[in-house]
């Protein structure tokens, strides 16, 4: 067989980040039509609208301001934007008293972990495990709201890191939309093993999109000996999906877009036959393409591989 390079799909922007992108867009364009800032209708969006620098570059030269609190936005007559990964409610409820206009453009995926958080708490269980990254958007905001409750909750990534706590106390088990599928079922049910008396909520978290991004990649391992995965720097999704293929052995190469990709040397690039490109749910599908196009210049079959 001779060189190949297979674009994965599904890859690139999911329903969360198409619903923001577009959520935004129709946001400038209804307070700034001019594509311009002008007296009382900046558009402030907190934190990265999604992790994808090009994504926020987009929207800052239409006149969006990127924050990463409320607290940093100084006139009460701007639009307030909350991003893709959610907001704690306390936070959200404090913008809608004090701005001029609040749009919140979480993913609904988001918005349901906020619904589990509540309904184990009207049940009485005030006690969380979850499942995710330590310095990662969503976490922060749904541990800050857990915590606003006046509930506990215990933050880890692995299954060495379960917390030791009275196996009497009611629990509920969350996790950051954009994990590993596998790892965090892993971790559920250790955790169900380890708690068998406890009121336990068994809630995997992890979104569709994410799954399904992770399942292409794992169910056709045997066909690519090299990864190259396009996302942002802050991209879980996408370093989830560069972690699958560290973990299987895969020479693998993450980066922003093509430029990063050829600051790898050019003999590594080229070192194996078979080449698999994606990209995570924040990426956008011309920088995949970029590069799925750089292997096909260089001599690699273009094929297509799908869910
Ligand atoms: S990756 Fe999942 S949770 Fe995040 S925006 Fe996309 S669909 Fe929503």
């Amino acid at each position: 067989m001779g060189k190949v390079v297979y674009y994965l799909t599904p890859s690139s922007f999911c329903f969360g980040v198409e619903r923001a992108v577009n959520g935004l867009s129709a946001i400038v364009a209804s307070h700034q039509p001019n594509g311009q800032a002008g007296p009382g209708d900046k558009v402030f969006c907190v934190h990265a609208l999604v992790h994808n620098p090009k994504v926020t570059k987009d929207f800052e030269d239409r006149g969006v301001a990127f924050v990463e609190s409320i607290y940093d936005i100084p006139d009460d007559d701007a639009v307030v934007v909350f991003s893709a990964h959610g907001i704690n409610r306390v936070v959200l409820e404090q913008a809608r008293a004090r701005f001029k206009a609040v749009y919140n453009l979480e993913c609904p995926f988001v918005s349901k972990i906020y619904q589990e958080v509540d309904a184990s708490l009207q049940k009485g269980i005030s006690t969380f495990f979850y499942v995710g990254k330590k310095y990662h958007q969503e976490k922060k905001n749904v541990v800050d709201y857990i915590q606003a409750k006046g509930g506990t909750v215990y933050v880890f990534q692995n299954k060495d890191q379960i917390p030791r706590i009275d196996p009497a106390v009611p629990l509920a088990a969350l996790s950051q939309t954009t994990m590993d599928y596998a790892h965090v079922c892993d971790i559920l049910k250790e955790i169900k093993k380890r708690y068998p008396l406890a009121q336990l909520l068994l809630l995997s978290d992890v979104c569709k999109a994410t799954y399904e991004r992770q399942v292409i990649v794992s169910d056709n391992l045997d066909k690519f000996e090299a990864f190259v995965v396009i996302g942002g720097k802050e991209s879980n999704n996408s370093k989830e999906l560069s972690d699958i293929g560290i973990k299987y052995g895969k020479k693998t190469f993450y980066g922003e877009n093509l430029d990063d990709i050829l600051t790898y040397p050019k003999e590594e690039l080229f070192a194996c036959d078979t080449v698999a490109v994606t990209g995570g749910a924040s990426t956008p599908a011309e920088d995949i393409k970029a590069v799925f196009d750089f292997y096909r210049e260089n001599g690699y079959e273009p094929k297509m591989l799908s869910l």
